[in-house]
């Protein structure tokens, strides 16, 4: 698992590049591991190396992997989650990262209630427009939050994007500094709510782009499975 630990090697080099450019902490910045398109080994490989925050995007994933990793793993659920797969699904994730929709609002708040937790949340924010992404646009989200606010199963921890696939990672900033900037607005709407610190932006091809301008979260797969197989 050479190969593994060389790039997650480069990936912690670049971030730590892109922390000391923005004069930021690479402690600031999570690094959570994608592991969608490998298997339970080699996530189990990634774990070994010290990773302890793993995503997946599909509920299915999630039934698979959760139990066959040690039990100190931080899941991040940061795919489309259908509700009817609510009910299996949340035992086994910290975090979600992609709250999508009012009808996912609802479901979620209503089984929150029934088994007595709260759950922090990213809003998903569909920046670029693009029809084939999930998440409400900058205009729903500055109508929606208040609602989600009033939501008290909910701990409203921050934002999530996906940037446009460029070819000039340049051409990602702002869509990033977009998200950063709809957090300061929310935080200045609302001065009594959230502090909204969460900012989950940036994935292999253009994380650094999404550090400078202020990413916590950092969503990383192919980076580090580059030359790995499943
Ligand atoms: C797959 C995926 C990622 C990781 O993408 P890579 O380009 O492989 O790093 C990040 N975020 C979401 C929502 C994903 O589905």
């Amino acid at each position: 698992m050479q190969i593994l630990a060389d790039n997650l090697a480069g990936v912690r080099s670049r971030i730590a590049d892109a922390c000391s450019r923005s004069g930021r902490r690479p402690e600031d910045v999570t690094l959570v591991a994608v592991t969608k398109t490998v298997s339970v080994e080699i996530a189990r490989h990634l774990y070994e190396l010290g990773i302890r925050d793993f995503a997946e995007n599909r509920p299915q994933s999630l039934w698979e992997k959760q139990p066959q990793l040690p039990p100190d793993v931080r899941w991040h659920m940061i795919g489309h989650l259908q509700t009817n797969k609510l009910r299996r699904t949340l035992p086994l994730f910290s975090i979600l990262h992609s709250l999508d929709r009012w009808s996912l609002a609802t479901a979620l708040d209503a089984e929150l209630q029934r088994i007595g937790r709260r759950l922090p949340v990213a809003i998903e924010v569909n920046l670029t427009e693009e029809e084939a992404k999930h998440g409400f646009s900058r205009t729903e989200v500055i109508e929606i939050y208040p609602r989600l606010m009033q939501i008290s199963a909910f701990d409203v921890q921050g934002l999530m994007t996906m940037a446009r696939q460029e070819d000039d990672i340049q051409r990602c900033r702002p869509t990033f500094a977009a998200l950063r900037e709809l957090r300061e607005d929310l935080v200045r709407q609302h001065p009594g709510g959230p502090k909204l610190a969460m900012l989950s932006m940036g994935m292999s091809g253009d994380f650094e782009v999404a550090i400078e301008e202020g990413a916590t979260h950092i969503r990383v797969g192919s980076a580090l499975f580059e030359g790995i197989g499943a």
